[in-house]
């Protein structure tokens, strides 16, 4: 579907200074990724990052599953209607799940919208963007089913030393809550030997972690017919010389099967972690659901994970208040939450989203009774957090440096990172030792534990090991590249890199 609507502000501005954008994100994972490979786009294109000022090109990648997303979406670019007149030459764009849902809405409602583009050609942006200066209207294109995989888009990192891998995109499930499946299709996969050369070309450029996306990654290898591929992909990545760490998201609990436990034991680098959204701990709330798995088999998973994989952390999502979630049901969820022990969960309210079977499900709750039952879920899945952070104490661990500190950092002067089990770790650098650079590692001894946070702070420099990685060098190198002072030793542009095998240049 493509079409032409007159846009009152488009304007040819030629200009000698390459053009500024910024891309604002809403939802999950998969449209953070997505936001990397339209950032990669525009770079390819021509287009640079916007330092604080305010960006020629402002894109928004929207999300469907969030109530009031669209209330949120006509919001800000009702915020910029006035920007926009006062700055000619300046444009908007609108892709993702609710550009895909709305269409032609969007240019309706917000005419000054120079662009919008779907889920499945996020690849158009920057000649819709041309387009749409060119012939002084906005373009909307959106197409129903992918016509290329997006990994083979360029994309832009945005960390030199942790990547995210799409394995898949779109999803076979039918969630009666989800919207995914009518806004990103059914499953795609993508071939074992482009996502293995994928992590690669990260590994060459610096990497040391990644983690693999897909909407279910256990059904992974449906399309070209291995029920194991998902197994096989996760011990292939243990082969890779100079990946540290493999992360995955998210299963489905209806289609774990044991040979992925028994994979991730047996590979070294695949971390002992593992996110599975729950959603219920009630088998007639997971029916209504259309979850095909029940609370039985989910701890029976938990169960052999942690029979292979004794330490491993295990964190999951959780709606309160599906329609017609009785006060059982409820407990029911209670239960399950005692049991599984969970090192932390995104809790969510039970809200219609227009567009799924769920919406139009009669026994909707009242929101006083969804509230309620939230605050007893958040208090009892904090306490069991503080009681499972609690037996990290005095234990040591490896955390690899994140870029990113606790908000807390100006006044402790302390650092952060993810130990192995994905565990945020607030760690100081005791005097006289040198600090590690984002994407190296350090090994601690933990001295408090909170629901939601380690602290290390070694009391001499002997309980504190620094261990420097390519990945810290690769950060130094991005960080000069930044400043336009190119690191000894550093080729070739940082941070766009294809996402195909063409171009692993090893670093030295
Ligand atoms: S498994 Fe269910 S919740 Fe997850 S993307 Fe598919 S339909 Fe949505």
């Amino acid at each position: 579907m493509s079409l032409t609507i007159p846009s009152p502000t488009a304007a040819t501005i030629p200009s000698a200074e390459p053009r500024t954008y910024q891309v604002r994100t809403f939802g999950c994972q998969m449209n953070v990724h997505d936001s990397e490979r339209m950032a990669g786009l525009l770079e390819d294109a021509g287009y640079v990052p916007a330092e604080g000022e305010l960006a020629d090109v402002v894109v928004f990648n929207t999300c469907a599953v969030r109530e009031n997303a669209d209330n949120k979406l006509y919001g800000n670019l009702g915020q910029l209607r006035q920007v926009k007149a006062e700055n000619p030459g300046m444009q908007i764009a609108v892709g993702g799940c609710l550009a895909q849902k709305d269409r032609e809405t969007i240019v309706k409602k917000a005419p000054w919208v120079d662009a919008v583009f779907g889920t499945h050609n996020v690849g158009a942006l920057p000649a819709l963007l041309d387009r749409a200066r060119h012939n002084n209207e906005a373009q909307l294109e959106i197409l129903e089913s992918l016509d290329v995989f997006p990994s083979t888009l360029p994309t832009k990192r945005d960390s030199v030393y942790s990547g995210w891998v799409s394995i898949s995109v779109g999803c076979n499930n039918t969630c009666t809550f989800c919207i995914v499946p009518s806004l990103r299709g059914k499953e795609k996969d993508r071939r074992p030997g482009e996502i293995l050369a994928e992590i690669q070309a990260l590994v060459d450029d610096g990497a040391v972690e990644v983690t693999l996306l897909g909407q279910n990654v256990n059904s992974y290898g449906v399309e070209f017919g291995d029920r194991q591929a998902f197994s096989k992909l996760l011990r292939a990545c243990g082969e890779i010389e100079g990946l540290e760490r493999v992360r995955f998201t998210s299963p489905h609990p209806a289609a774990f099967t044991d040979d992925v436990i028994e994979a991730m034991a047996e590979t070294p680098n695949v971390m002992p972690q593992l996110h599975m959204p729950l959603q219920s701990g009630s088998d007639k709330v997971l029916k209504d659901m259309r979850r095909s798995y029940r609370s039985s088999r989910f701890l029976g998973i938990l169960d052999k994970v942690r029979e292979l994989i004794p330490n491993a952390a295990i964190t999951t999502d959780i709606i309160v208040g599906f329609p017609g979630e009785t006060e059982d049901d409820f407990q029911a969820t209670l239960d399950v939450v005692e049991k599984s022990r969970f090192a932390s969960a995104f809790t969510f309210q039970y809200s219609k989203r227009p567009g799924t079977p769920a919406a139009d499900l009669p026994d909707q709750l009242p929101k006083a009774v969804v509230q309620e039952r939230f605050e007893r879920l958040t208090a009892l899945q904090d306490r069991i957090a503080a009681e499972e952070n609690a037996k990290q104490l005095g234990q040591t661990v490896e955390v690899l440096v994140t870029a990113q500190s606790g908000r807390k950092a100006g006044e402790t002067h302390r650092l952060s990172g993810r130990s192995r089990d994905q565990r945020l770790v607030h760690f100081s650098v005791p005097a006289g030792a040198e600090s590690p650079r984002p994407g190296d590692f350090v090994t601690v001894t933990i001295t408090e534990a909170a629901s939601f946070h380690l602290v290390a702070d070694p009391a001499t420099a002997g309980d504190y090991v620094l261990r420097r990685s390519r990945a810290g060098d690769a950060w130094d190198r991005s960080q000069a590249d930044s400043c336009g002072v190119p690191a000894p030793g550093a080729a070739g542009k940082a941070g766009v890199s294809l996402g195909m095998p063409s171009l692993p240049a090893r670093r030295a």
